[in-house]
């Protein structure tokens, strides 16, 4: 039977991740990834034509940046496994229906001019905000890579002075709410909700205020990054680092059973059949919702109702990917055309709307978000063509219609703030809908990559379940990845997992 140090199950960015840490501290380290390829939210394929490199589902990397995984450079992703980054600016530009941008800069200053081009006075408060937030950041950045503090020990310190007292108030309301207090105008507020809501937070959902704060500064000292050659390349210069330490990834594996003597985690049971053995730890890079069928219910009933009542996310994503003879070009103007990023938004009262109408399987196609990621890494697609990458705010089921139709209308209403844009300049496109993420990924159901909302009440020292952190209930196991702190998207998070599991095998905490 073959045997490791520790058996890494899932091989998404966060498992990796994990893995590497782990390995470099000196461990024999094994990957189990079910697909025929790891990576799982990162992997780049020419999923349209044959030179057209599309990011099938995550292409904006922002946590990571601040992550001393890429700020440090700790497992040598730059130096050595041949990661870069491009980052563009403006990093996104907010559009309006009407021709009205606001452009996100790295610089605060070029920002609030985009502002004050609709509010001169929510200009002025936007750098208020950055003043209030920018340290707020490095308050929550400290725990935010490595293990959670304890939530009740949080907000005790946290109320323990005025500004700890404000950011408690903002951890509590919702992001909508932080920028009703702050801001005047009405387009200001919706593009500081749409931006925001990109955490697969509806504005009015209570508790989210936190990513208001953290977002606004995060963006930008740290900047939004596009991996050149696409998110796959992050994936395979993990996979480098990770063998650089002597760790493997084994694909085209999946684990059907966790393997138990007495309470502690000692292997795994692959739908093969094969048994293999963990030495002294077995990780899962998975939802939580999948432990409870891999350890056959151990962990009683009462433990699985804590996971089965953990709150879903507003809404999930569904992605066209087309390959385009051209590039777009927004009605907003060079600016807004220039940013990593576009995110459609509509004004405040009908941006309230479509989001209340996901609720009800509506939906929200008129506001799309669309990176064409090869003006700024020309690797992506044949010389003077452009990759498309175009999500919509879905319901994870549909009252009515289908997908193709949601993809059709969320392309007409990008058309109409463009220029140039039609399917004459559409060479090819492929539609991923939550149906079809479900069926790429079993971490993934109902087409979540997120696994469940990011409310106060389930992030930081509560996510997923108050004061688990990285350990399942079950001596030498761990659940790492968007269940577990600090949550969903690139984050690296598969970083704080790997000091939890080295600080409990009395090896230090890896960094
Ligand atoms: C359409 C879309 C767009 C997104 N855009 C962004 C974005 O722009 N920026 C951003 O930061 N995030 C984005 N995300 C979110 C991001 O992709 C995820 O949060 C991220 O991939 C989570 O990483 P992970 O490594 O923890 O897990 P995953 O990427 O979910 O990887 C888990 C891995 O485990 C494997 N697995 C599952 N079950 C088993 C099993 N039983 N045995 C073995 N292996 C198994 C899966 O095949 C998968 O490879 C997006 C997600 C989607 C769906």
């Amino acid at each position: 039977m073959a045997e490791h140090d520790v058996i890494v199950v899932g091989g998404g960015h966060n498992g990796l991740t994990t893995a590497a840490y782990l390995a470099k501290a000196g461990l024999d380290v094994l990957v189990l990834e079910a697909k025929e390829y790891a990576g799982g939210g990162a992997v780049t394929q020419e999923v349209t034509v044959p030179g057209f490199h599309h990011d099938l589902h995550a292409i904006a990397h922002i946590f990571i940046q601040a992550s001393p995984l890429v700020r440090d450079d700790e497992l040598g992703l730059l130096s050595r496994h041949g990661l870069r980054y491009v980052y563009p600016d403006p990093c996104i530009s907010v559009v309006f229906p009407d021709g009205d941008s606001i452009c996100f800069y790295r610089d605060v200053r070029k920002t609030a001019e985009s502002i004050a081009r609709i509010s001169p006075r929510d200009a002025d408060n936007y750098l208020r905000f950055f003043e209030f937030a920018d340290p707020v950041l490095d308050m929550l950045l400290g725990g935010f890579f490595a293990p959670p503090p304890p939530l009740g020990a949080m907000f005790a310190q946290l109320d323990q002075s005025e500004l700890g007292q404000e950011v408690l108030r903002v951890l509590l309301m919702s992001h909508l709410e932080v920028a009703q207090e702050w801001f005047e105008h009405d387009k200001v507020k919706a593009a500081m909700a749409r931006w925001v809501s990109e955490i697969l937070a509806a504005p009015e959902e209570g508790g989210t205020g936190a990513f208001l704060m953290i977002m606004v500064p995060l963006i930008h000292r740290y900047g939004l990054g596009f991996a050149v050659g696409g998110s796959g390349a992050l994936t395979a210069a993990t996979a480098r680092a990770l063998a650089s330490y002597g760790g493997a990834i084994r694909t085209s594996a999946p684990v059907e059973r966790i393997l138990f003597e007495g309470e502690r985690a000692i292997g795994v049971r692959l739908a093969s059949g094969e048994v293999l053995r963990a030495r002294k730890a077995v990780a899962a890079n998975l939802n939580i919702a999948q432990i409870p069928e891999l350890v056959e219910h151990r962990f009683g009933a009462d433990w699985q109702r804590k996971v089965d009542r953990l709150k879903p996310a507003g809404f999930v994503l569904l992605v066209g990917h087309l390959a385009l003879a051209e590039a777009p070009i927004f009605r907003a103007g060079p600016e807004a055309t220039s940013a990593g990023l576009q995110e459609v938004c509509l004004p405040l009262p009908e941006l309230r709307q479509a989001f209340d109408g996901l609720k009800y399987g509506r939906p929200a196609s008129m506001m799309p978000s669309i990176g064409v990621a090869s003006v700024w890494d020309p690797s992506r697609a044949p010389e003077g063509k452009h990759t498309l990458y175009l999500l919509s705010f879905v319901p994870p089921e549909l009252a009515s219609g289908g997908w193709q139709e949601v993809f059709e209308e969320s392309f007409t209403a990008f058309c109409a703030l463009t220029t140039n844009m039609s399917w004459s300049k559409v060479l090819h496109h492929v539609v991923h809908s939550p149906d079809d993420s479900e069926r790429f990924n079993a971490a993934w159901p109902k087409g979540d990559p997120g696994h469940f909302g990011s409310q106060i009440f389930q992030f930081l020292g509560y996510r997923p379940l108050p004061n688990m952190g990285y350990r399942l209930p079950a001596e030498s196991l761990y659940l790492v990845g968007p269940s577990t702190h600090p949550g969903s998207g690139i984050t690296g998070g598969g970083r704080a997992a790997a000091q939890c599991i080295l600080s409990d095998l009395g090896l230090g905490s890896g960094e």
